[in-house]
């Protein structure tokens, strides 16, 4: 293929990755995105197989490898995708970056034992500048790989969620590391002969991304993935520029900003600061915390039945309804909107309220109630809403906990201090859908739920408002 070609339709591909991550930005517009994301990587992948230097002296063999990997690939993702439900989202995330940070360190490693199928040099004789690209490639692949690993296992539940304390590790992360550095400068100045060199260096980056992940808790594992997330987008950038590949480039720039961007807005949603998130051990108060919950004290709460909550809505001047995980465990999004079209039905205002951090990922209450249909002008952000709480009759909180906990204002020892909070408290009464008196994500006891104007609607979430479509008399 013509090389201007080449690099028009990787134009066009990158203008098409763009377009997809506007779309995305937004639930009426993310079907959109989705496709345009599609057809932006079918044209890259495409153009990347035809305009290989190598493509005309391709045997039939090597053609059926390729159609046969991007079958097995396409056809895992495929599948894999269509079954994850949303709650497993993280995890599923994460062992797709384990995937792309492994892919890195396969295609570094290809490019220094066969460098002239890249146009990067013979054997001994790299440019000094791909070296410096393999080298970072290489690097940030093995701490994403093994990094993502941890993170899957921690999010599935293959090993504990509590961070994993090794003693001195800060000082063992800076060792290791400093090793790293030190054997990527052997390796450049080798001009690519001290090979002993670049294996070392890949194994401890495999080392490091576990002692680096190990520490933190289950509670700071989203934003871990999306930092990996991040980085597995710089380690395909930084391929790019050794495999000359321009869609690698922007691809791989689009993924590590977005990815940065994306974990500084769950760390804004949280009140954490980046390095703390890093540094680990935020889980290890929540596991404390959680342990006290055990012991906690049995104080009385006000209990009512879905009719109670039928009758108390039906005569609501207003309803603002705020879902958290525990709806997306339920899948209680349908009859949610069924609840909600009764209630417009009966002239009742009802809005939804959603905090940045609701769920397990950014976005997942807005995906859920796009799902069931709930029309977007009904849908408000936390800075949007909370000034509404004070006005509004009754608040429905169905499967959230911490995003509603006032502890995050007043104590100054929970470890969600200082988080934003969708201030429900203020509404005139507040019914609360869970299954029973157990703490949410952070592990910190709710002082919402023995308060007067609080009424507990124990019960799983879908049933307990299906059970309030019944009492509606539908
Ligand atoms: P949450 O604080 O984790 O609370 C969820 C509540 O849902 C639990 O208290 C649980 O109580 C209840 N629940 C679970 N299954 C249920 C079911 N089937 N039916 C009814 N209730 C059910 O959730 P959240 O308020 O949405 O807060 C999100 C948390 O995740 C925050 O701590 C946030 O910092 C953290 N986080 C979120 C993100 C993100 O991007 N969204 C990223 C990192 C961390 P019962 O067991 O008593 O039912």
């Amino acid at each position: 293929m013509n090389p201007n070609l080449a690099a028009f339709l990787y134009l066009v591909s990158g203008v098409l990755f763009i377009l997809a991550l506007r779309g995305l930005s937004s639930p009426a517009t993310s079907r959109a995105g989705n496709r345009y994301g599609m057809i932006g990587m079918t044209i890259a992948v495409v153009t990347t197989l035809v305009s290989s230097q190598v493509w005309p002296g391709l045997d039939i063999i090597t053609v059926f490898l390729i159609v046969l990997a991007l079958g097995i690939g396409g056809g895992i993702g495929g599948v894999v995708a269509k079954r994850v439900p949303m709650t497993s989202m993280p995890q599923l995330v994460a062992a797709f970056h384990s995937l792309v940070g492994m892919a890195a360190v396969l295609v570094a490693f290809a490019a220094l034992y066969s460098p002239d199928n890249y146009g990067i040099g013979t054997p001994g004789h790299l440019h000094a500048q791909s070296l410096i690209e393999m080298g970072l490639g290489v690097i940030i692949g093995a701490i994403t790989f093994s990094g993502s690993i941890i993170a899957f296992a921690k999010l599935n539940g293959n090993m504990s969620g509590s961070p994993i304390l090794l003693p001195a590790r800060h000082l063992i992360n800076i060792a290791i590391a400093s090793v790293i550095v030190l054997l990527l400068v052997i390796f450049i100045a080798s001009g690519g002969d001290a090979l002993w060199a670049f294996w070392l260096a890949t194994l401890l980056s495999f080392g490091i991304g576990i002692t680096l992940i190990i520490p933190i808790g289950g509670a700071d594992m989203p934003v871990v993935v999306s930092m990996l997330n991040s980085y597995s987008g710089w380690a395909a950038a930084g391929i790019g520029f050794t495999l000359q590949n321009t869609a690698l480039i922007i691809t791989g720039s689009l993924v590590g900003s977005s990815g940065a961007i994306l974990s500084y807005i769950m760390c804004k949603g949280m009140n954490r600061s980046f390095i703390s998130v890093i540094l680990g051990g935020f889980g290890a108060d929540a596991g404390d915390a959680a342990a006290a919950g055990g012991a906690r004290e049995a104080r009385p709460v006000k209990q009512g039945s879905a009719d109670d909550a039928a009758f108390i809505m039906k005569n609501a001047g207003s309803v603002i309804i705020v879902p958290g995980y525990g709806m997306a465990v339920s899948q209680a999004q349908h009859a949610l909107r069924e609840m909600a079209d009764f209630l417009k039905e009966e002239g009742v205002k009802v809005s939804y309220a959603i905090h940045p951090v609701a769920g397990r990922m950014p976005g997942h209450m807005n995906v859920l109630l796009a799902e069931a249909s709930v029309p977007y002008d009904e849908v408000f952000e936390l800075e949007d809403i909370n000034s509404a709480f004070s006005q509004t009759d009754v608040v429905f909180v169905i499967g959230a906990n911490d995003v509603t906990n006032p502890a995050a204002k007043t104590d100054k020892a929970s470890p969600i201090y200082g988080m934003p909070i969708l201030e429900v408290d203020k509404a005139k009464t507040v019914l609360f859908v869970k299954r029973g008196m157990s703490s949410g994500y952070a592990g910190v006891d709710n002082e919402l739920f023995f308060r007067d104007n609080t009424m507990m609607l124990f019960g799983d979430a879908k049933k307990v408002t299906e059970e309030i479509v019944k009492a509606f008399g539908h």
